[in-house]
């Protein structure tokens, strides 16, 4: 399965291209970007695809370009003015509708593989990484971490209709959508670092901690996130999937991976671009709702001495997050894009909270970021301590 990039997508397009055309005829492929040209193919086959995105099927596509006889041209069009190529872009995004993930075989034709880097002309950088690559292939690949990938890939999929590399999942984690300590809790999540579940198995008399005392199950992020009956996770989900409802669109985050990545969750608008605001809005409401239950969790396993929360702390822990996710938007509006500091445009700050954010019983004003009463949630005691500005 291969990402739902342009320059893929061109790659896979020209293969396709060139296998339905008669081989002894001329054929012109119209491309957005310069990406796929004969004279990038010819550098990379010479530098042996190293570190080359998508080279499995660029790869294909230098191959049988060789096995056509008539002429093979590339034209690039990067405003995209031409009519097939709207249609066609208009096929791509109707494709994209589809939760169904296509398959392209790109097997390397027999007699025209040149496996190998061409030491003639050669740059030292591409030696450099053809080493580098070359090592990484013999080192013995961590399958636990190959599956877990897997199963978010497969995640994102059904959640987010995104068919994603392993690369989108990593550099999902690091959005600047999502909290600086959220993030960091999500990375390490994903590469499963917490000692969770059978990991306690190996350590003598602490075999048990690697059970959920309430639910009698292995305790893994999966159970902590989504299945666990101690209060707090049904709950925090319950108070997101609400406030989430205020904005008409549907909640999107039904499983382990599609919570990981929620940095990859996308709403377009009925034009077809990116509702930048509302993904926004959507991968603060996941990740948050995601710390609180793994803090809750934790303070319930290290400080079992403390009261567990009854539903009205939960769902005020719930809008105090979020409230200082608001705050810090708040503040980064007000700051004028010419200073020297991290800002964001007003109007993205008022379209991303207006749905969900409530000026206590008065009418919410058009432009309320200075307005101290508007808050998400309903009463003020939802802020967090140290945040009544
Ligand atoms: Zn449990």
């Amino acid at each position: 399965m291969w990402a739902q990039k342009p320059h893929t997508a061109e790659a896979a397009g020209s293969l396709l291209a060139i296998r339905n055309a008669p081989c002894e005829q001329d054929l012109t492929i119209v491309c957005r970007t310069p990406h796929v040209r004969d004279k990038h193919l010819s550098r990379w086959e010479n530098e042996g695809w190293v570190g080359v995105k998508d080279r499995d099927v660029l790869r294909c596509l230098a191959a049988e370009m060789k096995t056509r006889t008539g002429q093979t041209l590339f034209l690039v069009d990067e405003r995209g003015d031409m009519q097939e190529l709207k249609q066609a872009n208009a096929r791509a995004n109707n494709a994209c509708d589809t939760s169904q993930a296509g398959t392209i075989p790109v097997p390397i034709l027999p007699g025209y593989e040149l496996p190998g880097v061409k030491l003639a002309n050669i740059r030292q950088r591409i030696v450099y990484h053809a080493i580098r690559e070359w090592k990484n292939a013999e080192r013995k690949k961590r399958e636990s971490m190959e599956e877990r990938v897997a199963d978010i890939t497969a995640d994102v999929l059904h959640d987010y209709d995104r068919a994603v590399d392993p690369e989108n999942i990593w550099l999902s984690a690091h959005t600047k959508d999502i909290a600086l300590n959220t993030r960091n809790f999500i990375w390490r999540m994903m590469h499963d670092s917490f000692r969770l579940g059978r990991k306690w198995e190996d350590i003598p008399r602490c075999e048990d901690f690697g059970v959920c005392e309430l639910c009698g199950a292995e305790e893994t992020i999966q159970h902590i996130l989504l299945e666990c009956k101690h209060p707090g996770q049904e709950q925090v989900w319950a108070e997101a999937k609400a406030l989430w409802a205020k904005t008409g669109l549907p909640w999107r985050a039904t499983t382990l991976g599609g919570i990981l990545a929620c940095g990859l969750a996308t709403f377009p608008n009925r034009n077809g671009k990116l509702n930048v605001a509302k993904q926004w809005l959507f991968r603060i409401l996941v990740s948050e709702a995601a710390g609180l239950i793994w803090k809750i969790r934790c303070e319930r396993v290290m400080e079992p001495e403390n009261p567990i929360p009854d539903p009205e702390a939960v769902r005020n822990r719930f809008f105090a997050v979020i409230n200082v996710q608001l705050d810090i938007d708040r503040v980064l509006a007000k700051r004028s894009p010419k200073e020297a500091l991290a800002s964001l445009d007003p109007g993205l700050v008022l379209e991303t909270w207006t749905a969900v954010v409530t000026c206590g019983a008065d009418v919410l004003p058009k432009n309320w970021l200075r307005e101290p009463r508007v808050l998400v949630g309903t009463t003020r005691h939802n802020r967090p301590n140290g945040q009544n500005r």
